[in-house]
C-alpha cells in the first residue's frame, strides 16, 4: 500500500502550521507544538483505513531523529497515574495569608491623614500629630519616642516628607528586627511542640486558636488541640467545631469543671502518642481571682512542659480595651513567659498604636492580628504593612 504521501502531507502540515503560529510570535515554541500535533494526523489514516499496511511502525522511524525525542514525552502524558477521588466540597479553603493581611489596609482609620499632607512641619503640627499618636493608643512613651524620631529625621534631611519621616519613626517604633514567628519546627516532624493561649475572657482565646490551627494546616502541621477552659462548657464545643472544619482532633474532658491542668497534661500525652506537630492548649481566662487564675496558667505551662516542648505562650490582647487591655497584658506577662501577642479586633479598632505600646510594654512582639470574626480574619502582624494600613495612602 503506498503510503508516500503521509510524510509529504504531514510536511506541509508543520510548514502551514509553523508559519500560521510564528504570527502569534513564539516562534520556538510554537515549532514543538506543531510537532506534536502532527501526531494526530499520523494515526487518523490507520484508525479510519484499517486495511492500509500499519503505518504507525514505519512513521516513526521515518520522522526519526527529530520525533524520537518526542516519545519519551508523549508516553509520559499518556502514563496513567492513579488519582484519589477527592470530594472537593467536603473541604474549606483557607484563605492564603498575604491576602488575609492586604485586607488590613484598607480598613485602619487615616487618623493621621491631615497632618501627613504637609510639606514641611511646624510647631502647631507636632502637636496635632502628638493628639493623633496618643488618641490611636500608642501611649505617651512611645509617642514621645515617635515624635524625637520624625524631628531629628527632618533635621537630617530637611527635603524628607513629613509623611515618610513619620513612616520611618513608626516603624523603627515596632523593632523591625523581632522574631514574629512561631517556633513550630518543620510541619511533618511529628516532634510536638506546644502552643498554649492565654488571655482575659472574651478578648478572642478560643477564636484565635480555630483560626491558627487552620493557618498551621494549611502550611501542613498536624495538629492537636487542648480544651483546658473548663470553666466555659460552650469552649470545648466551639473548639471542636473550629477543629472539625480542618480535621484536627479535639482532647477535651467531659466533665465541666474538670481540672484544667489534668485535660492540658493528657493533651500533651496524646500528642505525643499522635505523632502531632503541634498541640496547642485554649485556657480559661476568668480574672475574678487573679492569683487563682494565674496559680493555674503557670501549672498548665508547666505540666505541659514536661511532656511537650513549649514553643509559644501567646497572650490574647484585645485592640478595642486600650489601656486597660495593657494592665490585663502585664498581669499575664509575670505568670507565664509570654513569647508572643496576638492583637484581636483590630477591625473594630481604629486605634492600631496599641501594637506599639503592647510591644513596648512587655517587650514581646505581636505575632498576629485579628481583623474580625471570620475564619480567616488573622494575619501575621507585618510592621511595614501595618505602618501603611495605619498612616493611609497618600
Ligand atoms: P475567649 O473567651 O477569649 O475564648 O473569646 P472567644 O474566642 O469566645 O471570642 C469572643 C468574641 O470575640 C467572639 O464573638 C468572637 O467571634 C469575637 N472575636 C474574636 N476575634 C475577633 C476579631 O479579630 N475581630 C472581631 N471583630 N471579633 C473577634
Amino acid at each position: 500500500m503506498d503510503v508516500s504521501w503521509i510524510p509529504g502531507d504531514v510536511d506541509a502540515l508543520v510548514v502551514a502550521l509553523v508559519a500560521a503560529l510564528a504570527i502569534g510570535g513564539a516562534i520556538v515554541g510554537i515549532a514543538r507544538r506543531s510537532r506534536g500535533s502532527s501526531a494526530p494526523v499520523d494515526e487518523a489514516p490507520v484508525q479510519t483505513a484499517p486495511v492500509q499496511a500499519s503505518p504507525p511502525e514505519t512513521a516513526p522511524q521515518e520522522r526519526a531523529p527529530a520525533d524520537e525525542a518526542l516519545e519519551p514525552l508523549r508516553s509520559d502524558i499518556f502514563v496513567e497515574t492513579p488519582v484519589a477521588p477527592v470530594p472537593d466540597e467536603l473541604f474549606e479553603h483557607p484563605e492564603s495569608t498575604a491576602s488575609r493581611f492586604a485586607r488590613l489596609r484598607g480598613r485602619l482609620g487615616a487618623t493621621l491623614s491631615g497632618v501627613l499632607g504637609r510639606t514641611t512641619m511646624a510647631a502647631d503640627d507636632y502637636d496635632a500629630l502628638e493628639e493623633a499618636l496618643l488618641l490611636a493608643d500608642v501611649g505617651t512613651a512611645a509617642t514621645d519616642v515617635i515624635l524625637a524620631g520624625v524631628k531629628s529625621r527632618l533635621a537630617a534631611q530637611p527635603e524628607l516628607a513629613p509623611r515618610d519621616a513619620l513612616r520611618s519613626a513608626l516603624i523603627e517604633a515596632l523593632d523591625t528586627d523581632a522574631d514574629r514567628s512561631l517556633a513550630l519546627g518543620a510541619p511533618g516532624e511529628g516532634a510536638a511542640r506546644s502552643v498554649i493561649v492565654v488571655g482575659v475572657n472574651g478578648v478572642g482565646k478560643t477564636t484565635t486558636v480555630g483560626k491558627l490551627a487552620r493557618v498551621m494546616v494549611a502550611d501542613g502541621f498536624s495538629v492537636l488541640l487542648g480544651a483546658a477552659d473548663t470553666f466555659r462548657a460552650a469552649a470545648a464545643d466551639q473548639l471542636e467545631t473550629w477543629g472539625a472544619r480542618v480535621g484536627v482532633p479535639v482532647e477535651r474532658s467531659e466533665r465541666d469543671g474538670a481540672d484544667p491542668a489534668s485535660v492540658a497534661f493528657a493533651a500533651a500525652e496524646r500528642a505525643v502518642g499522635d505523632s502531632s506537630d503541634v498541640l496547642m492548649i485554649d485556657t480559661a481566662g476568668r480574672l475574678q481571682n487573679k492569683q487563682g487564675l494565674m496559680d493555674e496558667l503557670g501549672k498548665i505551662v508547666r505540666v505541659v512542659g514536661k511532656v511537650v516542648p513549649r514553643a509559644e505562650v501567646l497572650l490574647v490582647l484585645d485592640a478595642t480595651t486600650g489601656q486597660n487591655g495593657l494592665s490585663q497584658a502585664r498581669v499575664f506577662a509575670q505568670a507565664t513567659d509570654v513569647t508572643g501577642i496576638v492583637l484581636t479586633k483590630l477591625d473594630g479598632s481604629a486605634k492600631g498604636g496599641i501594637v506599639i505600646a503592647v510591644q513596648r510594654e512587655l517587650g514581646v512582639p505581636v505575632k498576629f492580628v485579628g481583623l474580625g470574626e471570620g475564619a480567616d480574619d488573622l494575619a501575621p502582624f507585618d510592621p511595614a504593612g501595618f505602618v501603611d494600613s495605619l498612616i493611609g495612602d497618600e
